[in-house]
Formats: structure tokens, C-alpha cells, sequence
């Protein structure tokens, strides 16, 4: 591919079983419009496209199996300051297609499912599960984003502090007492 040239969309339905015999690879992007969930946990921040190279085969346990690495940046939250935090994703796909949860449940545990129960699957859906299963649960900057000394004052900062915490529960509390002990 020549520098620049735009990227491929990767297919959406395909027949993963088809392609794992044929040992076929793929690489492309999932656009930003079409990736529904990151657009619900992104809550208005700019969604990304998902980059993906992709490799299906079958395995020498007779699995059907998609390899590859996918990338994308992902807009949080930073449950400290509440501003936006930008989080690179980039993960490897170790994924073995199967029918259904019984099929799902007798994979060893680092091979992850998908769940494939008629012939043709979702390859964006796949992609993006994959991305938000890499998210941390409680994103924060790895700085000190607010100073120890607004957290001890400031009723602008308490209640933002309060609002966070019921979202929340634990981390904006435990870093606050942290915070307030080790400053004092
Ligand atoms: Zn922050």
C-alpha cells in the first residue's frame, strides 16, 4: 500500500468459518459512524476508527481462530478531574469462533469466544467488544490532574468530587481520603 493511500474498510458480515479455512488476512479499518457502543460511552467526545490486522485459521486443536492486533484511542472520563482522558488501545485478538455459550465455555480461559451461531458474524461487533473489554474500569490521568490542595478546599471541587463519587463509589473517595492523609 502506498503512503497515504486511505485505508480499506474491513468487510462487516462475513463467514468466519470460511475465511479460517482459506487462512485469509485482512487489513482495514472499522469507521468511527459504526461503532455504536464506544459511541454511547463517549457521550458526545469523537469516536475513532478502529485499526485491525487480521489473520483467521484454523488451529492444531482443529479450532477456528481470528489472530490479529487491533488499535484505536477511546475518549474517557478521568474519574479525578472529570476531564476528557484519551486512552490508546492497542490489543492483540486471540479469538476462537464458536456456536454458542456451551461451545464458549469448554475454550481454555485465555482464548476469548465469538459467538458465531449462523454463518455469517459481525466482524465490527467482534472488534469493537474487543476494544471496550481493553478500557480500564476507572480511567485517570497518571498525574496529579488536581492539586492536594483544591481537593482539601473548594465546594466547586467537593461537588464535583460527590457527583463523580456516585458514579463511582470507590475511586474518586479513596484517592481524595488518600490525598487529604498524606497531606496533612
Ligand atoms: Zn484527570
Amino acid at each position: 500500500m502506498s503512503e497515504g493511500a486511505p485505508l480499506k474498510q474491513l468487510p462487516q458480515r462475513l463467514d468466519p468459518r470460511k475465511f479460517a479455512h482459506l487462512n485469509a488476512k485482512l487489513a482495514g479499518i472499522v469507521p468511527e459512524d459504526c461503532l455504536s457502543r464506544l459511541h454511547d460511552l463517549s457521550d458526545g467526545r469523537d469516536v475513532q476508527a478502529i485499526h485491525a490486522e487480521l489473520e483467521f485459521l484454523v488451529d492444531e486443536q482443529g479450532r477456528r481462530r481470528l489472530f490479529g492486533q487491533i488499535s484505536t484511542k477511546v475518549n474517557l472520563v478521568c474519574q479525578r478531574c472529570l476531564h476528557v482522558l484519551p486512552v490508546p488501545v492497542d490489543v492483540a485478538v486471540k479469538l476462537a469462533i464458536v456456536r454458542d455459550e456451551e461451545q464458549a465455555e469448554d475454550l481454555p480461559r485465555d482464548i476469548e469466544p465469538w459467538i458465531v451461531a449462523q454463518e455469517q458474524g459481525d466482524l465490527y461487533l467482534a472488534l469493537e467488544e474487543e476494544v471496550l473489554l481493553a478500557l480500564p474500569a476507572a480511567a485517570k490521568h497518571d498525574y496529579p490532574c488536581i492539586e492536594a490542595d483544591s481537593l482539601k478546599a473548594g465546594p466547586e471541587v467537593s461537588e464535583e468530587a460527590l457527583a463523580a463519587e456516585k458514579e463511582n463509589p470507590f475511586s474518586v473517595l479513596a484517592d481524595l481520603k488518600k490525598n487529604l492523609k498524606t497531606t496533612d
